[in-house]
């Protein structure tokens, strides 16, 4: 069965989501979702003419192939173009054969994936575009207020930041838990009133007493019941990053995610031989290779790859691995419910999964798209061919970003 089409759609919501879709004959076709980056499009465009023509059934020479082609600017973005094409191939191969995603992953080693609960400083994210710039998405009515983003506090924009206040976090957890999520994460990496150098990594004893005071109201709030894990977003030296960890060790985090530049792989493991919470990182890697260095090298006790970015099928071959080496994966997310749903496919075919990512709170029409997914903190997989889940055009078409297609 041959592909004769392959279209997207991009929807501007807290991030850009670009949906994949490719049609076969007879009017089957699948979805899948690419994690955004700048010229993403772009680069779908130009990989156009090597995936029409081809058989929906030889999904690993395809996207072989795909990474070939693409091998002398690859990873990084052609990653994110491939992935997309590969989560709509799944569907396709699901609807075409009638079969659910999970049970052509090797079937399911858990009926209900546990989903947490990104809540960032307490407070929604701006939206923000793929170069991490806030925007104003068509759909509101407010005006973001354009200002050069802080490096040093990521996604924040210090033109609208207001600091954010212990109970804000307090607030945000007792929302999160009373909806039945049993996992939750938030941003150490925030904005204070404190004077600061916003590029030399350090922290000071005051800067992390701000931070421990807000993530201590979480605890406070939710007990021992619920995990939460804490986000530093790359931004710390080795040392600091050692002193905000052993400060926020009364915590009992579930990990402590990407404190330093994701590329510092020994730093890594001096990182982790200081705090006594697991050190997660992954969200920036791409290549099997490198994920074995994390685990060899940097003594990386929890990875948090994105199936946006690598794909199912490379996804799963590193769950082989890290399961023999007793590491944990936990699915990095930012994705539309499409490209949620095809990481609960996978989070629920591997067997040393922690927990799938949701970023999707502050966007007000998540449950819209495509009906709602989450119940109580998980996703259920179901018998439903493909997918499962069908996306609403007539919804999706509201939010559509000026200037790009729309399948
Ligand atoms: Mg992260």
């Amino acid at each position: 069965m041959k592909i004769i089409r392959l279209s997207w759609a991009v929807l501007e919501a807290n991030y850009d989501w670009t949906i994949v879709r490719l049609d076969a004959p007879n009017g089957l076709f699948g979805i899948g979702e690419a994690y955004m980056g700048p010229g993403l499009t772009a680069i779908l465009d130009e990989l156009r003419p090597l995936v029409v023509g081809t058989d929906i059934y030889q999904m690993e020479e395809i996207i072989r192939r795909l990474r070939g082609c693409t091998v002398h600017a690859s990873p990084g973005v052609c990653f994110h173009a491939i992935a997309g094409i590969e989560a709509a191939l799944w569907d396709l191969l699901g609807k075409s054969l009638g079969q659910p995603i999970w049970k052509l992953l090797g079937g399911r080693f858990r009926e209900r994936v546990r989903i947490y609960a990104d809540c960032h400083a307490g407070d929604a994210l701006d939206s923000m575009s793929s170069v991490l710039q806030s925007r104003t998405p068509s759909w509101t009515g407010t005006q973001v207020v354009a200002a050069e983003v802080s490096l040093k506090h990521h996604g924040w924009n210090p033109a609208e930041a207001e600091y954010p206040e212990p109970a804000q976090y307090r607030a945000r957890a007792r929302e999160m838990a009373d909806r039945g999520f049993t996992a939750l994460k938030f941003d150490a990496d925030i904005p204070t009133p404190l004077p600061t150098d916003n590029y030399n990594r350090s922290l000071r004893r005051d800067e992390i007493d701000f931070v421990l005071e807000r993530l201590r109201a979480v605890r406070a709030e939710i007990g021992p019941g619920v995990d939460f894990a804490v986000d530093c977003h790359w931004n710390y030296t080795t040392a600091d990053a050692i002193k905000l960890g052993r400060a926020l060790g009364e915590l009992d985090l579930l990990w402590f995610e990407d404190p330093i530049p994701p590329e510092s792989i020994r730093q890594l493991k001096a990182v982790q031989a200081g705090v006594p919470m697991p050190v997660a990182t992954g969200e920036n890697h791409y290549l099997l290779t490198d994920f074995l260095r994390l685990i060899e090298e940097g003594d990386v006790r929890v990875l948090a790859p994105d199936v946006q970015k690598i794909g199912a099928l490379d996804l799963k071959a590193l769950s082989r691995v890290a399961d023999a080496m007793a590491t944990s994966l936990t699915i990095h997310n930012i994705s539309s419910p499409i490209g949620t749903m095809f990481s609960a496919h996978v989070c629920g075919s591997i067997p040393n999964f922690l927990a799938l990512e949701w970023h999707g709170a502050a966007v007000p029409f998540f449950d819209d798209l495509a009906g709602p997914i989450i119940d109580r903190g998980f996703i259920t997989l179901t018998d439903a061919p493909g997918l499962g889940v069908t996306l609403n055009e007539d919804v999706a078409r509201r939010y559509a970003k000026p200037g790009e297609d729309f399948f």
